[in-house]
C-alpha cells in the first residue's frame, strides 16, 4: 500500500512544557472506548481522578474540561496520564494528535494540523509541502471512484507544482486557484480535461473582479460557532492590510493537501478550494503574527466538523463566500 505524506510531516515532535498554547486547552477530549474501561479500572489516585473527569455522552465518552484546561493538564505543562503511566497509555486522540489520517483503502494521506501551534512552525516555515509517497505491507481494495480520483489526484499535483515554480503574487496565486478550481470541477463534472493556464485564470479573474469588502466575510464567521473570546475578539476587530510573505504559499499548500482529495466523497472540489482560499484571505486579512492567527484558525475552524460543514455549504449560498465576492479580495 502507498502511503503519502507532506514533506514535512516526519518533523513534528511534540515540544510538550514549551508548547505555547497545548492542545489541552478549550476542548474536552473525545475518549475511545479501549482508553476509557482502562480508565475507569486503573487503581490508585490517578484512577480516582479519572472517574470524576469522565463523563459518557451520546457521541462517546469524553474527558470534561476544568477551568478552560484537561483536567490531566499538570503546572509544568505536561500530561498527567503521560508522566505517570508513559506514552501508550494516552488515548487514540491525544496518542495521534497532531497527525491526521485519511484512510482511502488502497493508500493513505498523512498531515499534520494546524491547530497544534509546534505543527503551525512547521508547516508555515517548509516549502516542502509537496507529498512524497512510501510503501508500506498491508492495505485493501479502495473504496471510491477510481476515475474522480484520478481526476483529483492530478489536478492536486499540477496545481502545488504551480505553487512551488510560481512567482505571482498570492493574491493572484489565489485566483489562479479558483478558476481553476472551476475547470476541475468541470471535469468531474463530465467536462474536458482541465489544464492550468495561469495567464487565462489571471485574465479571466480580472474581467470578473470587483472592488472587495472583508467585513462581510468577517460577518460570517462570526456566525458559526466559537470556541475561544480571542476568536470573536479578532473577527469584531478592524482588518488590516495583508502583508502577503511567502508562509501563505505554503498555508495554501497545507490545505490544498488536506481537502483537495477529500472530494472524491461527493465529487465536489469547488467548494473545497473556496475553502482553502476564504481561510488564506481571512487568516491574512485578520492580520497579527501569521502562526498564532493560522493556529487559532485552525483550532476554532478545523477542529469543528459544523464550522467545516458550514463553510463548504456556505461556498455556494453565503453571499461573502461567491466567487465575485472573494476574487474582490484578491484583485
Ligand atoms: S499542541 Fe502540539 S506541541 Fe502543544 S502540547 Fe499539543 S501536541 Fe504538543
Amino acid at each position: 500500500m502507498e502511503v503519502f505524506y507532506p514533506g514535512y510531516y516526519k518533523d513534528f515532535v511534540c515540544i510538550a512544557g514549551a508548547c505555547p498554547d497545548s492542545c489541552c486547552k478549550e476542548w474536552s477530549v473525545d475518549v475511545d472506548d479501549d482508553a476509557a474501561a482502562f480508565y475507569r479500572n486503573l487503581p490508585g489516585a490517578l484512577g480516582d481522578r479519572l472517574r470524576q473527569v469522565l463523563q459518557d455522552t451520546e457521541d462517546g465518552t469524553i474527558m470534561v474540561i476544568e477551568d478552560g484546561r484537561c483536567p490531566m493538564w499538570r503546572q509544568d505543562g505536561l500530561c498527567r496520564i503521560q508522566a505517570e503511566l508513559g506514552h501508550d497509555a494516552l488515548c487514540k486522540t491525544c496518542r495521534e494528535f497532531p497527525r491526521l489520517t485519511h484512510d482511502y483503502g488502497d493508500f493513505l494521506e498523512l498531515g499534520l494540523e494546524l491547530s497544534c501551534p509546534e505543527a503551525a512552525r512547521i508547516i508555515l516555515n517548509s516549502a516542502d509541502w509537496e507529498m512524497v509517497c512510501e510503501s508500506v505491507p498491508g492495505g485493501e481494495a479502495g473504496d471510491y471512484n477510481g476515475e474522480v480520483m484520478e481526476i483529483l489526484r492530478r489536478s492536486r499535483k499540477e496545481f502545488l507544482d504551480f505553487l512551488g515554480a510560481t512567482s505571482l503574487p498570492f493574491p493572484e496565486i489565489l485566483a489562479v486557484l479558483l478558476l481553476y478550481t472551476h475547470e476541475v470541477q468541470a471535469e468531474l463534472d463530465g467536462g474536458k480535461m482541465a489544464v492550468l493556464d495561469a495567464d487565462a485564470c489571471l485574465e479571466d479573474a480580472r474581467r470578473f473582479a470587483k472592488d472587495g469588502d472583508i467585513r462581510p466575510l468577517q460577518d460570517f464567521f462570526l456566525e458559526l460557532e466559537i470556541l475561544t473570546p480571542q476568536w470573536k475578539n479578532r473577527l469584531e476587530a478592524k482588518a488590516v492590510a495583508p502583508c502577503w510573505d511567502d508562509r501563505y504559499k505554503a498555508l495554501l499548500g497545507y490545505f490544498i493537501g488536506r481537502y483537495w482529495l477529500q472530494a472524491v466523497s461527493d465529487f465536489d472540489v469547488l467548494c473545497r478550494a473556496k475553502f482553502a482560499i476564504t481561510a488564506c484571505l481571512l487568516i491574512g486579512y485578520l492580520g497579527g503574527d501569521l502562526l498564532e492567527t493560522a493556529q487559532l484558525f485552525s483550532k476554532e475552524i478545523e477542529n469543528d466538523p459544523d464550522n467545516v460543514e458550514a463553510i463548504l455549504d456556505g461556498a455556494y449560498t453565503a453571499p461573502a463566500l461567491t466567487d465575485l465576492a472573494l476574487l474582490g479580495l484578491m484583485l
